[in-house]
């Protein structure tokens, strides 16, 4: 896959590409930048430009190294990725796979010149694992390079940080999500338009919903929120019930709030003029907006932030949601 077919990351791109056109590439990279923004797809064009003999600082995308690499297949390019080593089990990156890693580094490319080694959702090394990391960090071999791909670059030890050279990755802008779901999972434009304007950034969202829809979804959010009662606590455990069993949904809940949330300060300091996540549910959000205090909605705000990143890090999930429901009640009631 060549780097013009990355979409929305132009200037991590053009950082790689420069990089590689210059012979001047780090021996370590961080990838950082929340989920599914494109960070791992970048990687392995990364991987595909390395070992491509055809074009310079780039991959044609079409020869066998290439194939082989997007097939997962190449000897010289590696992915390791987070295992649940028992039933239920929190997925972690391990010892034994860390060794495997220093174990092909120590070898001589089978096929091309160099190997590329990749650790997605680097955050999750186990201690062990990080610290046999940092000694093949310290003393980096010249035809090897790694890449640790991380959403949350904080839980990585700060020596393992210090030796990577960090590229960002931006949440992606509606426009890219727009023309993703279009050139790649040709989508309709109507649909695309809709669909990239709920996506906040990030292809995830659009993909983990797009079967159970994600309109639809919101419906039954909405549904959900005009039955309830924030100062009464009752139906606070009930709504947090009914979501417990899964996180994914929990994290929709709450980011679904936090867009209406958010649309409602913008009518608040903009009125209809800002840009709105649910600008076809204008109607209600004026209804709504007439009622609340912009004080209260930043609150909220900071609420509900503050819960969809607890729950992102696995924290006791009823536990964030109940304590995100209950602090907006409280504002609300008072
Ligand atoms: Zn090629």
């Amino acid at each position: 896959m060549p780097f013009s077919d990355i979409i929305g990351q132009e200037g991590a791109v053009e950082i790689l590409g420069r990089e590689l056109s210059n012979g001047r590439i780090s021996h370590a990279y961080l990838f950082s930048g929340m989920g599914c923004i494109g960070k791992k797809q970048t990687a392995l064009a990364f991987a595909m430009a390395v070992e491509c003999g055809r074009v310079r600082g780039d991959s044609c995308g079409e020869c066998l190294s290439c194939r082989k690499i997007s097939h997962g297949v190449h000897p010289d390019v590696r992915l390791y990725v987070p295992e649940a080593r028992t039933k239920g089990a929190t997925e972690k990156i391990y010892i034994d796979q860390i060794r495997d890693l220093q174990a092909g580094i120590s070898l001589r490319p089978m096929e091309g010149e160099k190997k590329v080694f990749m650790i997605d959702d680097a955050d999750r090394m186990v201690d062990q694992a990080a610290n046999a990391l940092l000694k093949t960090l310290e003393e980096p071999p010249p035809d090897s390079f790694l890449i640790l791909i991380t959403s949350f670059p904080d839980l990585l030890p700060s020596t393992v940080l210090s030796r990577c050279r960090t590229v960002r990755f931006k949440p992606l802008s509606t426009d890219s999500v727009e023309e993703i779901l279009i050139r790649k999972m040709g989508l309709s434009k109507d649909k695309a338009k809709v669909m990239a304007r709920v996506s906040q950034g990030s292809l995830g969202r659009v993909l983990n919903v797009a079967e159970k829809d994600l309109l639809s979804q919101r419906d039954r959010f909405m549904e959900r929120i005009q039955k309830w009662d924030l100062g009464n606590i009752g139906s606070i455990f009930e709504v947090s019930e009914s979501f417990s069993k899964n996180t994914d949904d929990s994290i929709e809940f709450l980011e679904f709030l936090a867009s209406w949330n958010r649309d409602l300060i913008s009518i608040k300091l903009r009125g209809e003029k800002g840009m709105l996540t649910h600008a076809d549910k204008i109607t209600e959000l004026l209804e709504e907006s007439r009622h609340k205090d912009i004080a209260a909605l930043l609150n909220h705000a900071d609420i509900l932030e503050e819960a969809i990143r607890r729950l992102r890090m696995n924290v006791n999930q009823r536990f964030a949601l109940e304590a995100a429901l209950i602090g907006m009640g409280k504002e609300t009631a008072g």
